[in-house]
């Protein structure tokens, strides 16, 4: 995949440079220790053509959050750093892409509190993320970090070697990707995404406190209200999950996106006849602003229950 070209434009501290050009302090506390912070954030093509940052706000206050969990000086402007996004957008023309806000630290090769941070805000033409095909899921040996030992609510940069290595794995042993218990063994998230399973038509999804509060968890919560869908925050086992009737990931980069087994125990519903199906599709609407679709397909479900 190739992030970048020569005519690339990033957004670093304030001013607008070209990707190929822009450079980092290597002493910086971020590349030694991971310490940093970044946000995953989508804009879409919207229906009327507009190119539209999916709840751009609270990507950035996600941001902020982060920074302030771990002590990292955020002394930006979240509207200035929305506006910035859009004109990176504006000046790569980019409409369907993924965007990568990144906190980074200054030199210091202690592990002493730094006075200022830095940021860049870089996008990237969208591809699917794990295909677009239901996922075959491996149950990790890894679990998530300890919420006593992280700011585990953080998306901080040092988080991800959890991931990176839980990810690694799975694809080794031939799947599509990881599933990940948290310390108490109870069913926590994927390396980047929160896990839903549907059960009876019932939907649920593990509580928050050991896992990201992801953003696209809480859209998948706003469309089982709006649409009736009844659903639970809980404690979800193993044996839950391979009872279940269907389960999914859902995340910015991944959207909604079903599977198809997990530890190649097959979901018995196809996903097609699924509630988690619908949420899919009512997801897709909403991130492209089509409001007719979203309630057409409301209506359709409620008809049908
Ligand atoms: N969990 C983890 C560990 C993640 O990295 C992500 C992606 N940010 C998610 C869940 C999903 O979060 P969101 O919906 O806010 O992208």
């Amino acid at each position: 995949m190739t992030y970048y070209n020569n005519d690339t434009i990033i957004y670093q501290n304030g001013a607008y440079v070209k990707a190929a050009d822009a450079k980092i302090d290597l002493y910086s506390q971020s590349m030694h220790y991971g310490y940093s912070v970044f946000e995953g954030i989508r804009s879409y093509k919207s229906i009327s053509g507009d190119t539209k940052i999916f709840k751009e706000k609270e990507h950035f206050e996600r941001l902020k959050n982060s920074a302030l969990a771990i002590n990292m000086p955020f002394t930006f402007d979240t509207n200035e750093l929305i506006q910035a996004t859009y004109e990176v957008l504006r000046l790569n023309n980019l409409s369907d892409a993924y965007i990568r806000p990144l906190v980074y630290a200054p030199s210091n090769m202690t592990y002493a509190l730094n006075t200022e941070s830095f940021i860049v805000i870089q996008t990237w033409a969208m591809q699917p993320f794990l295909g677009d095909r239901l996922l075959r899921i491996m149950k990790s040996s890894f679990q998530r970090p300890n919420p006593k030992g992280f700011k585990i609510h953080a998306k901080a940069g040092g988080h991800y070697v959890n991931s990176i290595i839980a990810s690694q794995d799975a694809k080794m042993n031939g799947y599509d990707e990881a599933l990940l218990e948290d310390m108490d063994g109870y069913i926590a998230e994927g390396p980047g995404a929160n896990v839903f399973l549907e059960k009876n038509n019932k939907i649920s999804t593990p509580s928050l406190g050991n896992i990201l509060p992801g953003i696209t968890r809480s859209t998948v919560l706003e469309i089982c209200e709006d649409f009736g869908i009844p659903v639970e925050e809980k404690k979800i086992t193993e044996s839950d999950l391979k009872k279940a009737d269907n389960a999914f990931f859902c995340g910015t980069a991944v959207e909604v996106i079903g599977w198809q087994s997990i530890d190649d125990v097959v979901f018995p519903n196809p996903w097609e006849k699924s509630i988690s199906y619908i949420i899919e599709k009512a997801y897709k609407s909403l991130v492209r602003i089509d409001i007719p679709e979203y309630e057409a397909q409301r209506k359709a479900y409620l008809n049908k229950k």
